[in-house]
């Protein structure tokens, strides 16, 4: 047996080494980093400290849904929320913008009305006397006639709920009315000025929690008007164009934001083909909004990546793959879209939550430097994963692999931007004495592995850069 002290500096030797591989840890620090490193690390071993001694207390471990106003209260979350972070890569554009938003203000609007289709309540815009004929009741008439109308409405486009244990008792459940959400909203949202109103409202939801640029999965919506107008396919990435341009004019040091086309996992092949078709065309008009291609819905559910195989090969030059691959708890079924992702050279995974029990997969995911794109929250909410702590990509984290934390869906559970995630994942995904480093990492990976190109990306990174140089300086004031 050794002597004690060579005994504890074996022990230091191999700590300090696994230290050595956590995501952030090469990073150096300057002086006036290092100092802000020491401040959050003493406010999280505080807030760490506390509940150790009970887990109930622990704020990631609760339900999103029970634990936000904690999270909002949380030191730590507010320095998150001032933090510069860099770029939101996966997010869905239709989840995207607070329910509290659109009920305030778009719901508001004259001319939306409300009927329940499919069990679903949808709202339209419609002329009084067309929505009349269809059976559609204005939302001024509901308001005046329902007591907490509103608290009503946020149930319905959203999957808040008091409960969420007995009322999502399964995934099958959860994502039912999760798909429900998106059609209660999707056709309020085609109607133009609303969709206009809504895109610059999400692109403000990022720009205020210090966010520069957004990646969105989404598909063209067919936009209307009142006056009878359906507008085409290019209308649409117009105005997002549009909006966009108007957003960086008022905000600036806002870089922008592009599309990534989203095709639903249960789509026929012959329909594949004929979007695809058009997304190459659109993409030729929109080279720059448009940058690749993915595919979406309850993965359990869907077709495998494998069944495209022939259509994807086709498009694999001209768009580049990002695709949701391994949002499952399942082994040896589902999570094999995780080989076609990496083979098919998906330039990052979304979630990525089985690939930790694939070593040969994850060697693959590092050679080729894939990142994952970790969402905590939505993986929590959508039941795939009840504590944080154990979630599987702390593996992924302990050794350095390239994660992103992302939002997904935040708008569905009551979050937005991206700081509630950037919360859970540094609290219970990362060790107790890990501080600065790892959130500089988050950000820095962000604008790597966006899809901007190498001029967006060195602009990206100099404004990221100053940025976080007055963060840093700002905060060293307050200290
Ligand atoms: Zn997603």
């Amino acid at each position: 047996m050794l002597k004690l002290e060579d005994y504890i500096s074996e022990r230091n030797r191999i700590l300090k080494k696994e230290q050595n591989l956590f995501l952030g840890s090469t990073l150096e620090l300057n002086e006036k980093e290092s100092k802000l490193d020491s401040h959050i690390i003493q406010l999280k071993c505080d807030e760490l400290d506390v509940s150790y001694q009970n887990s109930e207390d622990f704020i990631p471990r609760r339900h999103f849904f029970k634990c936000k106003n904690e999270i909002e209260n949380s030191k730590i979350f507010k320095i998150l929320r001032d933090l510069p972070k860099g770029n939101s890569l996966h997010t869905h554009l239709l989840a995207s913008v607070s329910i509290d938003f659109i009920i305030k203000n778009i719901t508001y609007r004259d001319n939306a009305y409300g009927k329940v289709i499919n069990s679903v309540f949808k709202i339209k815009f419609l002329k009084r006397e067309d929505a009349e004929k269809d059976g559609w009741v204005s939302l001024k008439e509901m308001r005046s006639k329902q007591l907490n109308f509103d608290d009503w409405l946020e149930k319905q486009l959203s999957l808040i709920v008091d409960c969420p244990q007995d009322s999502y008792p399964s995934l099958e459940s959860v994502w039912k009315k999760f798909k429900g959400t998106f059609s209660a909203v999707y056709d309020m949202l085609c109607y133009k000025p609303a969709f206009e109103e809504y895109y610059y409202q999400s692109l403000k939801e990022l720009f205020e929690d210090n966010i520069m640029y957004g990646e969105f999965r989404a598909t063209p919506m067919p936009l209307y008007d009142l006056e009878g107008t359906h507008y085409k396919t290019e209308d649409f990435f117009e105005s997002m164009l549009k909006v966009e341009k108007k957003f960086k004019k008022d905000h600036k040091d806002f870089i922008g934001a592009r599309y990534i086309h989203s095709v639903y996992r249960r789509i026929s092949s012959d329909d594949l083909k004929k979007d695809l078709e058009e997304i190459i065309l659109m993409k030729a008009k929109f080279p720059k909004l448009i940058v690749g291609l993915d595919f979406v819905g309850f993965e359990d559910e869907g077709y495998s990546l494998l069944n495209f195989y022939n259509d994807l090969v086709s498009v694999r030059e001209k768009l580049d793959f990002f695709f949701h691959a391994g949002e499952t708890n399942w082994f040896g079924h589902t999570d094999s879209n995780l080989v076609d992702a990496i083979l098919m050279k998906s330039r990052r995974i979304g979630h990525g939550f089985a690939l930790s029990r694939h070593p040969q997969l994850m060697s693959l995911v590092r050679e080729q430097n894939i990142a994952i794109e970790v969402c905590p929250i939505s993986n929590q909410v959508l039941l795939l994963n009840e504590d944080p702590r154990n979630h599987p990509a702390v593996p992924l984290l302990s050794q350095g692999f390239p994660v992103v934390i992302c939002s997904d869906d935040p708008a569905t559970w009551g979050a937005s931007g991206l700081s509630y995630d950037w919360y859970v994942a540094f609290m219970a995904m990362t060790p107790k004495d890990c501080g600065l480093k790892v959130l500089k990492q988050f950000a820095l990976n962000s604008i790597q592995f966006s899809a901007l190109d190498d001029v967006d990306k060195k602009e990206a990174m100099d404004v990221w850069t100053k940025r976080w140089d007055d963060f840093i300086s700002k905060m060293l004031i307050n200290l």
